[in-house]
């Protein structure tokens, strides 16, 4: 496999890393990067030892792919761009400002016959991984995704910062239409919500409760799922997962899983195993960018495609404006 000639487009926090770890993979040569801010565009060049482009045009002349690490106001106009001059695309989450740009995108990229990625990066957390070929059919899903407070990102919603990734996680689990949302959030700090609580009903009755809170004195970023005999707990802030399993059987289904004790009663009485699958250390970004090159060379279906960031953008829509009603039902009640 020849590498992939890369650029990174906005090497700001993100950025930057995007850059260094393309430079790092055998499947992409970085060619080089663009930001509108050129001392900085100039200072991630020369750490990767590529080129730092004045113009977002010059540098898609050189390259087949790129990321696009810009703020999410601008996802739009620079993938617009990107396609045209048929590039691959890695677009960080959200995929878009809004909907109907995320619709326009894909349409685009379905049409040019191009890769459209979009960095959900937890689906490729070592502890969500960790999961993969167990049988999920979650009934009911709680999780906390709790950050300290910090001044960037304040210009949107808590839900478009956090929520948004346990919204894609979720969506990934429970294969049923959503029937209903209820939502409500408090900007405490900023005029937008610092913390916001969800309610996701689906078609197949099960229930998420996402939370998400970016003025948290300790971080956390931790799911629960429930389901038919088992209980599995993802941290992936510590990259651990647990598994409980509960069997008429009082042997371990594998040798991975250890009895813990019993539950129910009489005939009814189940055993309980745990199981701790090592997740294997890796970097996920890292991990991103190769399943994006590995799309790319194969031309399949990205781990998630743009249908896949426009289904979580507009579920966080959906929220936030649930979280509006609110407040105006509020505001009438109270003769506001
Ligand atoms: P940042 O502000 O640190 O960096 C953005 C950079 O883009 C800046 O250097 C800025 O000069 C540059 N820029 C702005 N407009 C540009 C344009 N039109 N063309 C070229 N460069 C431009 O922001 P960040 O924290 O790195 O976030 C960037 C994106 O990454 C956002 O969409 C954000 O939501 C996303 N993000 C995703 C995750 C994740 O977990 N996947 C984490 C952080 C940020």
């Amino acid at each position: 496999m020849s590498a992939i000639p890369f650029g990174v487009i906005g090497v700001g926090h993100l950025g930057a890393v995007h850059a260094r770890l393309a430079a790092g993979r055998p499947e992409f040569k970085l060619i080089g990067v663009f930001d509108v801010d050129a001392a900085r565009c100039q200072e991630v060049a020369s750490a990767c030892s590529c080129k730092a482009y004045s113009s977002l045009a010059s540098l898609l002349e050189h390259v087949q792919a790129v990321s696009i690490v810009v703020p999410t106001e601008h996802h739009f106009h620079v993938a617009e761009q990107a396609v045209k001059r048929g590039c691959h695309l890695f677009v960080e989450k959200p995929v878009t400002a809004n909907s109907d740009q995320a619709q326009e995108l894909i349409t685009q990229t379905e049409q040019a016959g191009r890769i459209l990625q979009v960095g959900h990066i937890e689906r490729f957390n070592p502890a969500f991984q960790a999961l993969d070929g167990y049988s999920l059919e979650p009934l009911f899903i709680e999780s906390h995704r709790l950050s300290q407070f910090n001044p960037r990102g304040l210009d949107v919603s808590v839900v478009l910062d956090l929520m948004i990734h346990d919204i894609d996680i979720v969506l990934s689990l429970i294969d049923a239409p959503l029937d209903s949302i209820q939502a409500c959030g408090v900007g405490v700090v900023s005029a937008n919500e610092d913390i916001a609580n969800a309610r996701l009903e689906f078609a197949n009755g099960a229930v998420a409760n996402l939370t998400a809170s970016r003025i948290s004195a300790k971080a956390m970023r931790k799911m629960r799922l429930f389901q038919h005999n088992a209980y599995l707990a993802i941290d992936f802030l510590e990259q651990r997962t647990e598994i409980l399993h509960l069997s008429q059987h009082p042997v371990p289904p594998d040798q991975s899983a250890h009895c813990i004790g019993q539950i129910g009663v009489g005939d009814q009485t189940k055993s309980i195993f745990l199981h701790t699958p090592g997740p294997v250390a890796c970097n996920a970004l890292e991990q991103e960018l190769k399943s994006f090159a590995q799309s790319i060379t194969d031309q399949t279906r990205p781990v998630v495609n743009g249908r896949d960031g426009l289904r979580a953008l507009h579920t966080a829509e959906v929220i936030l404006q649930e979280m509006s009603t609110r407040k105006e039902l509020a505001a009438k009640k109270a003769g506001l």
